[in-house]
């Protein structure tokens, strides 16, 4: 095995394509930020597109900004640059509201494409809230239909001909780990199913290529890897040949085929639209632009490439540096099948995170017993990769987290 120093990642840090990157993040020098798989980091211009919406925008021009400012038309613009990260065209991807949301709206319209089938497929370890969205949506339909679980390795058996929608995660929120997106897509499509995949994980962290898969529906977050900010809004995409038919049942006014008209009766808008539901948060939205554009600049072969990279070398120093220490690695050991986060499981998870993270390494608890380690190529170098394990392995030996402070458990973890 490589015996590996810090002058080794810095020399890879001076040949990294996407170096420039870095600097265009608000990010502290003594921190060493590895969450970006949960909240990104904050672009520098984002304060001053945050100051203009508000001062000037929202301040002086008030109403006359929806034209003025193309408030009105920021939902389709947004989609229409988070499309080109995400294999979809231009009219098939609009920004609006939050990932709960269009989860409700994207298995809705999946259903009211099967009218004659009951079953909706999920993974039973994703990330709750698609689940619990989709039990409230069941409930809230009379309890017709039915929700059946499986993990990775039951998926395809259960995909058959009952199956309406099938809804999955292509990256595990906990493990990282990447479904075959294309090769599910096609098995559930050929058994009649509607395929909606969460990119929640995936954007902006590895090439997606929704069109080139064959993807019916998506959703997923702008706040994680697109770094659009704390709660700015999600997306929604319907592809082109579902438009018109696929229609999401929260019929408000920014949905209409012409809002403009106040008529009395909900009309679907024929495209993207109809995804709309109502008035966006319009400051959140600004400032989330900042966000995709920076990633807009960036190679997506580079990001996966490096991405890779910053995983492989966490992976292989842990298991050098802190194989006395009893972490297991709970993300695929094959690069490939992993999105841009390392989980290590351990049992004294939480109080070892708490400690890692007053030791200036900034990670998350997932429980039962996850440590999670996001790698975000536009802004985590290299040698960010050997001092986080440098002081992880000094929170080990020195059993620090064993002190009764980092047993607290806090609201957030
Ligand atoms: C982060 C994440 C969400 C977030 O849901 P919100 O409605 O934005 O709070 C949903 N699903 C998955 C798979 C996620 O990883």
């Amino acid at each position: 095995m490589h015996s590996y120093n810090k002058a080794f990642f810095e020399q890879l840090d001076r040949q990294d394509p996407l170096r420039r990157f870095r600097d265009e993040f608000v990010l502290s020098e003594d921190e060493i930020y590895l969450d970006g798989n949960s909240l990104g980091a904050q672009p520098k211009a984002a304060l001053a597109k945050a100051q203009e919406v508000v001062a000037e925008q929202w301040g002086t021009d008030l109403i006359r900004s929806w034209n003025r400012h193309h408030w009105f038309q920021l939902p389709q613009r947004l989609g229409d640059k988070i499309a080109r990260l995400i294999g979809a065209d231009q009219d098939e991807v609009i920004c609006t509201d939050g990932t709960g949301l269009n989860v409700y709206k994207a298995i809705s319209a999946g259903l009211s494409l099967r009218p004659e089938r009951r079953v909706i497929l999920l993974e039973g370890s994703n990330f709750p809230t698609d689940n619990y969205m989709v039990q409230g949506l069941v409930a809230q339909l009379g309890h017709r239909h039915e929700i059946r679980f499986a993990e990775e390795d039951e998926l395809l058996a259960a995909i058959n001909e009952e199956v309406a929608v099938v809804c999955l995660t292509q990256v595990h929120y906990k493990t990282g780990r990447v479904l075959d997106m294309a090769a599910i897509t096609r098995y559930a499509q050929e058994r009649g199913c509607v395929v909606i995949w969460d990119l929640c994980h995936s954007a902006g962290a590895l090439p997606v290529d929704l069109n080139g898969c064959h993807a019916d529906m998506a959703i997923g977050c702008t706040y994680k890897y697109l770094n659009g900010g704390p709660g700015s809004p999600a997306f929604i995409f319907v592809a082109k040949r579902h438009q018109g038919a696929a229609l999401q049942p929260l019929t408000g006014w920014w949905g209409h085929a012409a809002p403009f008209t106040f008529e009395r009766d909900y009309r679907p808008a024929p495209g993207i639209n109809q995804m709309l539901t109502g008035t966006q948060g319009i400051i959140s939205m600004a400032v989330a632009e900042v966000g995709i554009d920076l990633m807009l600049e960036a190679s997506m072969e580079q990001i996966r490439e490096k991405s890779q990279a910053l995983t492989q070398y966490f992976i292989e120093l842990i298991n050098s540096e802190c194989a006395e220490y009893g972490f297991v690695l709970a993300s695929p050991e094959d690069k490939e099948r992993r999105g841009s986060q390392v989980a290590l499981s351990h049992e004294h998870g939480y109080p070892i995170m708490q400690a890692v993270i007053d030791a200036g390494v900034i990670g998350d608890f997932r429980a039962p017993d996850i440590l999670r380690f996001g790698f975000t190529p536009l802004y985590t170098r290299y040698v960010d990769v050997w001092n986080a394990v440098s002081r992880i392995k000094k929170v080990m030996a020195r059993e620090t987290w064993r002190s009764p402070v980092y047993n607290q458990r806090h609201a957030v973890t």
